[in-house]
């Protein structure tokens, strides 16, 4: 009898999200589930850590993996799942950018754990006890997670082969995904395995365009009702669809919300939200710098905004050391 293909699902800094869009996957789930044997899925089966340390070197074909590297467990089981794996899958946007939680790059880890355990108004924590790594309960020793430094995309801490953007990927993706490992037809290593092009170039509001845009004034999505039809940008509300891959199925964009990001830069980017910004300052109509202050004070947290699901691989990110060993 053949061997079937062995392969790992496993949520690093995660919010669960990602798991949820694989068993989405209604079924094509059972599919796939009859085509591989699944070794490691803490959301689906009770698999224990030591069973992978027993696996030979490279032996699991796939290891698909959620979430970011926050904390030294995330760490120890990403270079764990490097080791034993054929191939590596960095899935949603946490694995192949950071997502929403990178934006805590923005604060040192101090300041983060001061302010939940000591100053946030509903802490109560009169002895000013913070989480520690050891502690000796009966005599025995216990151990905890240490948060890492920084918030870290999966291909700063191990190589990659493979991106699958999304918050989480959608199921037409995640398929494709599946089936290109299983039937060995997949791009070559490194590929993003979504489309290349920008996402308005699927927009269905993009139709809708007039042929220039003059931004005068920023407005929040509370502040105008923009008609289903029309560009968010014509109307001054921010789209990140201009630097943003395409792939997600335009899904906000249908619910009458704006882009966020999600899917990271498109291809030969790097910084999305540089690309944004650039693209942003050429429909901006300003003669003066007092008209452009005007404008930018409305540009409500513009490193949020800018970096919402991407700051850890962006050019403000690398600014946190890549760890040493990738
Ligand atoms: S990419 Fe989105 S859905 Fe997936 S773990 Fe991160 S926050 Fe959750
Ligand atoms: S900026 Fe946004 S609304 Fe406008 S075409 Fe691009 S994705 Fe669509």
């Amino acid at each position: 009898m053949t061997k079937k293909p062995k392969v790992a699902i496993y949520w690093l800094g995660a919010c669960g999200g990602c798991d949820e869009a694989i068993v989405d996957l209604n079924e094509v789930l059972l599919q796939v589930a009859s085509a591989v044997d699944i070794v490691l899925w803490p959301l689906a089966m009770d698999q224990k850590y030591h069973s992978i340390e027993e696996l030979p070197d490279g032996s699991i074909t796939l290891s698909i993996i959620h979430g970011n590297v926050r904390n030294t467990e995330h760490e120890e089981m990403a270079r764990l799942l490097r080791a034993k794996s054929n191939l590596v899958l960095a899935f949603g946007t946490c694995a192949c950018f950071g997502g929403t939680t990178g934006l805590a790059n923005f604060c040192g880890k101090e300041s983060i754990m001061q302010w939940v355990y000591r100053d946030a108004p509903t802490v109560e924590n009169p002895k000013k006890q913070s989480p520690q790594p050891k502690t000796t309960v009966g005599g025995e020793s216990l151990t905890l997670p240490e948060l890492l430094d920084h918030v870290y995309s999966l291909n700063q801490v191990i190589p990659v082969d493979y991106y699958l953007p999304g918050c989480p990927p959608p199921p037409d993706l995640i398929g494709h995904a599946i089936f290109a490992v299983l039937e060995g037809k997949l791009p070559p290593r490194s590929a993003v395995l979504a489309p290349q092009k920008a996402l308005c170039e699927t927009c269905p509001r993009n139709n809708n365009k007039p042929p220039r845009i003059d931004i005068t004034g920023i407005k929040r999505v509370y502040e105008v009702e923009v008609d289903s039809h029309v560009c968010f940008l014509t109307e001054g509300v921010i789209c990140m669809g201009p630097a943003t891959r395409g792939g997600c199925g335009e899904t906000c964009l249908r619910i009458n919300t704006p882009c966020r990001g999600c899917f990271g830069p498109v291809e030969g980017v790097e910084d999305a939200g540089a690309k944004f910004l650039s693209a942003f300052a050429s429909l901006v109509k300003a003669t003066t710098d007092e008209q452009v202050q005007v404008i930018m004070e409305k540009f409500h947290d513009p490193a949020g905004c800018l970096y919402r699901f991407t700051q850890p691989t962006s050019t403000l990110g690398k600014r946190s050391k890549v760890r040493e060993t990738v």
